[in-house]
């Protein structure tokens, strides 16, 4: 059997690749590599063979990163997968290890052949470390000078939350043999996969894109998995990683407070008796998420309301919808999903639009994966790693020019540079497509502002339910809430069985409503004020040593993208941070605020020149002053870099 293996960064990388399974069943291969994305297979097989004359044939055919289908002759696609087929057997037979990923401008070539586009050399470094997999991963903590077992013994780390930022850390604490303990107020691991379970709860970032670059599932059901098939999937790398025995469930963090003599935290956890317990920390990591406390809205006489009232994140198990009259406040990603999914069972939906949002349509949003796709993630060495990259080129760093402003562009407002107004472009044609006919329909959802000022929702058929017989869209705007249902401004009852508010989360209030005190009695929501959360590089804040954040300020993304990502960054940076105090010693670590305010001012600076500061624009990404406190300016790859690059002048130790 030839198990090909990764040993080494600089051997032929490939995850973990049994060529002797394609070997076994030649028809199987070929009739897999049939339902596989031509353009991915292509890159397979330059990447074998080195065939740089077909990455050129194959060029003019590959479009963007996602349609590449409609152009690509069938005589290439034929001769693609007959060669790819071919060279795997003959690797299978053979046993040679397979070749390393091309060099520099080769590499750069191969990246932007992937996607149609021009790909900087800025991502090579970065893709060559995904799509090699290198063991040991250089994402998690490599020891320069690997500490006595007793010095890490004596160094409990405290994560705050067992949701994907929570399981990432303790995993990646786990493999460097750094002792941890997470405390998790749900009664199970996932975070927001596990609290939101609305009707039609399902991600928007595709799945083999959204995962752990440590643990890909060729196994996905569906491009975009729904919420039950995400939750197993953080269900399963907690056990598989050996997370859960460190976990205490139905317990939360209520503060957690620094003593500079001892270079500890005390962290006083409540669980659901009520009991109050201290554990002694030398480092905490926040990993509580940015949108797990519910927003109602401040409508008069909510509370008076005689029906049922939900909140999508709060959903009440067994509600049953079915012939009741259903009035659902909010339009956004959660809104999105939910109408389309229940309209069919209700007597009457009626959605209450405040603002409407620019909506995308995916052609694999509903789609299965089909089981040669799957076989071929699974078998053929590299291709998910490509498939990846296209992915990531597709929903995020691709998309990051149409989210600058240029100040010589002036169309009135609806857009802010020429990308952004193709984009716009391509998504109103669409909605007015889907909704010929109904002007009324066309003017209220087509929204005013630039795409990418509020998040772009992925269609879950939208448009098509609010032209359903039992589907009213109003945007009259409430004046109030009665027993009966909800009063419109312009004073019309719209009675309701059933109240649903889409509404969104409590977004800055970062961290509450925990306690944190550093250095000095330094109280970390007094330091930032009510709603002005900063974080160098969105980890750290000086004066609170050894205290981490995932998900900080600043690190979400609202133009597309993948917060795993940004939370495997994350770990790197903290990671590199606790070696520094590991390997000499010391008691902490700390950012200093002359590195946190600099950082700060360039995100700012940079958000002035984004879509998300554009005039006249709403949305939850800024505080009550205006600053962008919620997302990240950058792009992936420079967050990339930041986190990979320790800078020892930006850190003090105590
Ligand atoms: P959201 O994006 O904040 O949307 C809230 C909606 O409620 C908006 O349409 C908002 O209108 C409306 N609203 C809020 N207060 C209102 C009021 N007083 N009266 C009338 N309308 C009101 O919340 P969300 O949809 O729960 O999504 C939050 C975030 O969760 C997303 O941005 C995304 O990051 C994440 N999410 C992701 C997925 C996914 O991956 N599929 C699914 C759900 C959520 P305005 O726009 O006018 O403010």
């Amino acid at each position: 059997m030839t198990t090909l293996k990764m040993e080494h960064p600089a051997a032929s990388g490939a995850d973990s690749v049994d060529l002797s399974a394609l070997a076994a069943d030649p028809a199987a291969l070929r009739a897999a590599l049939a339902e596989a994305d031509p353009a991915t297979l292509m890159l397979v097989l330059v990447q074998l063979t080195g065939d740089h004359g077909l990455l050129e044939r194959a060029r003019p055919h590959i479009t963007g990163p996602m349609n590449y289908h409609e152009t690509m002759p069938d005589d290439l696609r034929a001769e693609i997968r007959t060669r790819l087929a071919d060279t795997l057997l003959d690797y299978a037979r053979t046993g040679d290890p397979l070749p390393p990923l091309p060099e520099g401008d080769f590499l750069q070539e191969m990246l932007s052949t992937a996607v149609g586009e021009h790909v900087s050399a800025d991502y090579t470094a970065m893709m060559r470390e995904d799509l090699e997999a290198a063991q040991p991963d250089p994402r998690g903590l490599i020891w320069r000078h690997r500490p006595e077992p007793a010095a890490l013994e004596h160094f409990p780390v405290v994560i705050i939350g067992a949701g994907m930022s929570g399981v990432c850390a303790a995993i990646r604490l786990g493999q460097a043999g750094i002792p941890f303990t997470i405390i998790e107020k749900n009664a199970a691991v996932g975070g927001s996969w596990y609290e939101n379970f609305y009707p039609g709860c399902g991600v928007d970032t595709p799945n083999h894109f959204y995962s752990y670059s440590f643990e890909l599932n060729h196994e996905w059901s569906h491009f975009f998995a729904k919420r039950e098939e995400l939750w197993t999937y953080f269900e399963r790398a907690t056990d598989k990683y050996g997370v859960r025995e460190h976990i205490r469930f139905e317990t939360e963090v209520s503060s957690a407070t620094y003593d500079s003599a001892s270079g500890t935290w005390d962290v006083a956890t409540r669980d659901a008796s009520g009991a109050v317990t201290h554990l002694k920390a030398r480092a905490v990591i926040s990993a509580v998420g940015v949108l797990n406390r519910p927003k109602l809205p401040d409508i008069e006489g909510r509370e008076t309301f005689a029906g049922t009232a939900v909140h999508t994140a709060q959903w009440q198990e067994g509600l049953d919808l079915k012939g009741k009259r259903v009035v659902m406040v909010g339009t956004g990603a959660s809104g999105q999903q939910v109408g389309p999914t229940i309209a069919p069972d209700v007597a009457k939906l009626t959605i209450l639009q405040r603002s409407p949002h620019w909506v995308v349509p995916n052609p694999n949003y509903f789609a299965e994966v089909s089981e040669g796709m799957k076989w071929v993630l699974a078998h053929v060495p590299f291709f998910a790693r490509w498939y990846r990259f296209q992915l990531f080129w597709a929903f995020a760093d691709g998309l990051h020019a149409s989210l600058q402003v240029d100040p010589a562009w002036d169309d009135g407002g609806k857009s802010i540079n020429q990308v952004n107004a193709r984009h716009r472009q391509f998504m109103e044609r669409f909605l007015q497509s889907k909704l010929a006919g109904r002007e009324d329909l066309i003017a209220k959802c087509t929204p005013s502002y630039p795409p990418y000022g509020k998040r772009i929702l992925v269609d879950n058929n939208w448009y098509e339910m609010l032209q359903r017989p039992n589907v009213d869209l109003l945007t009259g705007g409430i004046a109030k809430i009665v027993p009966e249902g909800v009063v419109m401004a312009d004073g019309t009852l719209v009675e309701a069985d059933v109240i649903i508010y889409a509404t969104g989360f409590q977004a800055s209030k970062m961290l509450s409503p925990m306690t944190i005190t550093g250095e000095g009695g330094r109280d970390l929501h007094k330091v930032w004020g009510p709603d002005d959360a900063t974080a160098y590089i969105g980890t750290m804040v000086p004066g609170f040593p050894n205290f981490f954040m995932l998900m900080g300020p600043n690190t979400g993304l609202a133009h597309g993208g993948n917060v795993i990502f940004i939370t495997e960054c994350q770990m790197r940076l903290i990671l590199t941070a606790l070696r520094e105090v590991l390997e000499t010693g010391a008691k902490a670590i700390d950012v200093t605020p002359e590195a946190h305010d600099a950082y700060v001012a360039d995100v700012d600076e940079r958000h002035a020149r984004m879509v998300w500061t554009h005039k006249g624009l709403t949305n939850w990404y800024r505080n009550e002053a205006g600053r962008v406190f919620a997302l990240l300016p950058y792009r992936l790859v420079d967050y990339w870099k930041m986190t990979k690059t320790f800078k020892p002048e930006d850190f003090s130790l105590r």
